[in-house]
C-alpha cells in the first residue's frame, strides 16, 4: 500500500502542469519534475545537489526568496509565499515567473526542505492583458453606442436608477445625459403612468422581457412624448440590470388620430351628400319622365330620345348614390359575431338568385360548408355578391357553371366560388376590390356600380380574413374568401 501511494505521489509530481523544484533545508536541489525541465531546460542529473542560487537571474531574487520563505519564521499567510521572480534558464535566457514556495515540515514540525511551484508569467500575462484590453474595447464601444445611436435607450440598476442613457433620449426629453444619471427612470414619466410602470417592472423582472408597452414620457417644457417601451433584464453575478429601448410614437399616434377624425368627417360628409343627392335626382328623373311624355305627345321623337338619356342617367346616378350610401353604412357596421352555418347562408343566397339561376339554367355545385364564428348578415352579403357576379359575368349564350367549396386550414377556412365566366385579366385582379371600379362601361352588357367587391373586402377584413381572385382552371375566375375559424 505505501509503495503504491509513493508511486502515485511520484506520478502526480512528475505530471504536474507547473514546474516543481524541491530543495533541502540548505537550499540544495533535491528533485525537479518534467514541467520544470521544460521551463528552465535543466535535467535532474545536471542540477541535483546544486544550490538553488544557480536558478536565479541575480542574487537579489535569490535573497528575497530566502528572506521571505526561508527565514526561521516562514510565511504566515498563503499569500506571503507567492513571489514574482526572474529565473535564469540553462541557455542563459530569463524566465519571468510566479512562484509558490512551500515549507516542507517533518513529523516533529521542523523545516526539512522547501518546494517551489513555478508558473511562467509570460505565458499567463498575454491572456490577462488581452482580457483587459478586450474589456476596455467593449466599454468604449458601449459608450460610443450610447453617445451616437439615434435609438432612445437607457440602462438602469435593479432599483430603476439610470446608469447610462443615450444622448438621443436625453435630447428628446430636453436634458443632458448627466442630468438623468442616478435618477429613477419613472421620474421622467407622465404622472398617471408611474404606478403602472412599477407594476410593469415587477413583471419584467419575473419574465425577463417586455415588448412594446405604451408609456407617456414628459419632454421638455412638460410636452408629451408617447413611446412604446421594450425592456430586458440582464442578471450577472447577483446584479440585475435593466436595458430599456423606447420607440417614439408621438408623431405616429398624432397622425393616426388626425386620420381617424378625418375619415370620420369624410364618412359623415359622404353619408350626408349621398342622402341629400337622392331627392334632387328623383326630381330630375320624375320631371324627365313628364317632359318625355309631353314631347312624345307633341311628336318630337328626337327630343324624347334625349330626354330619355337624361332620365336614364339620373336613374343610374341615383343607383350609384344608393350603393355608395349602402357601402358607407355597411363599412361602419360593427360585427355581431355568432356561430353561423355557412351552408344555410348559401341556401338563402341561392333563394335570392333563384330566378336568375333558373333563367340561365346555371349548374350549381355547392359542397358541404362549415359552421364558423362570423356576422351572419354581413357574410351573407359577401356570398350574395360573389354569386351574383358569377351568374352575371358570363359570356352571352354560356350556361353558367358555379362551384362553391370549402377548405380547412389550421386556423381558418378558405371558401371558394369558381365560375366559368369571362375571367379577369391579371392586371385588374387587385383593382376590382377598389370602390367604384368596374371593368365594363355602364352601358355595357353587364350592369353594376363597382361597389359589391369593395364592400365584400371590407366585411372580410373586418372579420380578420382575406379575399382575392385567381383565374379558374378552364378560364373563368375563382374568388377565395379566407375567414378565421374563430373570431
Ligand atoms: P359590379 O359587379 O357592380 O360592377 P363589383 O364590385 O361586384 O361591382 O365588381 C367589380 C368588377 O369586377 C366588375 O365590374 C367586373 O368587371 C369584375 N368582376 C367581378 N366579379 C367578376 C367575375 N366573377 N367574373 C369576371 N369579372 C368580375
Amino acid at each position: 500500500m505505501p509503495k503504491n501511494r509513493d508511486r502515485l505521489l511520484r506520478a502526480l509530481f512528475q505530471e504536474a502542469p507547473e514546474g516543481i523544484v524541491i530543495a533541502d533545508k540548505e537550499r540544495r536541489i533535491v528533485d525537479i519534475n518534467a514541467a520544470f525541465t521544460a521551463l528552465l531546460g535543466y535535467t535532474l542529473d545536471e542540477i541535483e545537489g546544486q544550490p538553488t542560487s544557480v536558478l536565479y537571474a541575480d542574487t537579489l531574487d535569490f535573497e528575497t526568496t530566502g528572506q521571505s520563505v526561508f527565514s526561521e519564521k516562514g510565511p504566515s499567510t498563503p499569500d506571503e509565499n507567492v513571489l514574482y521572480q526572474r529565473y535564469k534558464r540553462r541557455d542563459g535566457s530569463i524566465l519571468n515567473a510566479r512562484t509558490l514556495a512551500i515549507r516542507l515540515l517533518d513529523e516533529a514540525g521542523e523545516v526539512h526542505g522547501f518546494a517551489g511551484r513555478i508558473h511562467d508569467l509570460d505565458a499567463l500575462l498575454p491572456d490577462a492583458e488581452k482580457s483587459v484590453s478586450r474589456l476596455e474595447a467593449e466599454r468604449a464601444l458601449l459608450e460610443a453606442l450610447y453617445r451616437k445611436t439615434p435609438a432612445m435607450l437607457f440602462s438602469a440598476d435593479q432599483n430603476g436608477r439610470i446608469e447610462n442613457i443615450s444622448d438621443a433620449l436625453a435630447v428628446r426629453l430636453g436634458m443632458s445625459g448627466a442630468d438623468a444619471l442616478g435618477h429613477l427612470w419613472t421620474e421622467f414619466l407622465m404622472e398617471p403612468d408611474r404606478n403602472e410602470a412599477a407594476r410593469l417592472m415587477d413583471q419584467v423582472v419575473s419574465n425577463g422581457i417586455c415588448k412594446r408597452a405604451p408609456y407617456r414620457f414628459c419632454g421638455k417644457n412638460g410636452s408629451l412624448v408617447e413611446c412604446e417601451l421594450s425592456a430586458i433584464v440582464n442578471a450577472t453575478k447577483g446584479r440585475q440590470n435593466l436595458l430599456v429601448i423606447l420607440d417614439d410614437v408621438t408623431a405616429r399616434n398624432r397622425a393616426q388620430k388626425r386620420l381617424e377624425s378625418r375619415s370620420d368627417e369624410i364618412r359623415q360628409f359622404a353619408r350626408i351628400a349621398a342622402h341629400d343627392l337622392r331627392t334632387p335626382l328623383r326630381h330630375i328623373s320624375l320631371f324627365a319622365e313628364e317632359v318625355n311624355r309631353a314631347v312624345t305627345a307633341a311628336g318630337l321623337s328626337d327630343v324624347a330620345d334625349d330626354v330619355n338619356v337624361i332620365r336614364e342617367s339620373a336613374n343610374r346616378l341615383a343607383s350609384m348614390v344608393q350603393s355608395l350610401l349602402e357601402f358607407s353604412v355597411a363599412s361602419d357596421h360593427s360585427i355581431t359575431p355568432g356561430r353561423v352555418d355557412l351552408g344555410q347562408v348559401m341556401e338563402r343566397v341561392l333563394q335570392t338568385h333563384a330566378d336568375d339561376i333558373a333563367a340561365s339554367e346555371a349548374k350549381m355545385e355547392i359542397a358541404e360548408l362549415p359552421v364558423i364564428t362570423c356576422d351572419a348578415v354581413l357574410i351573407e352579403r359577401v356570398f350574395d355578391n360573389l354569386l351574383a357576379n358569377a351568374l352575371k359575368y358570363v359570356a352571352p349564350k354560356t350556361r353558367p357553371h358555379i362551384q362553391v367549396t370549402a377548405q380547412k386550414l389550421p386556423a381558418s377556412w378558405v371558401l371558394e366560388v369558381q365560375d366559368n365566366g369571362i375571367g379577369i385579366s391579371p392586371a385588374f385582379r387587385r383593382r376590382i376590390f377598389d370602390p367604384l371600379t368596374r371593368l365594363h362601361s355602364p352601358d355595357s352588357f353587364y350592369p353594376g356600380n363597382g361597389i359589391g367587391l369593395s364592400l365584400a373586402q371590407r366585411i372580410v377584413e373586418a372579420h380578420g380574413g382575406k379575399i382575392w381572385v385567381d383565374a379558374g382552371e378552364d378560364g373563368g375566375s375563382v374568388f377565395h374568401v379566407e375567414l378565421p375559424s374563430h373570431l
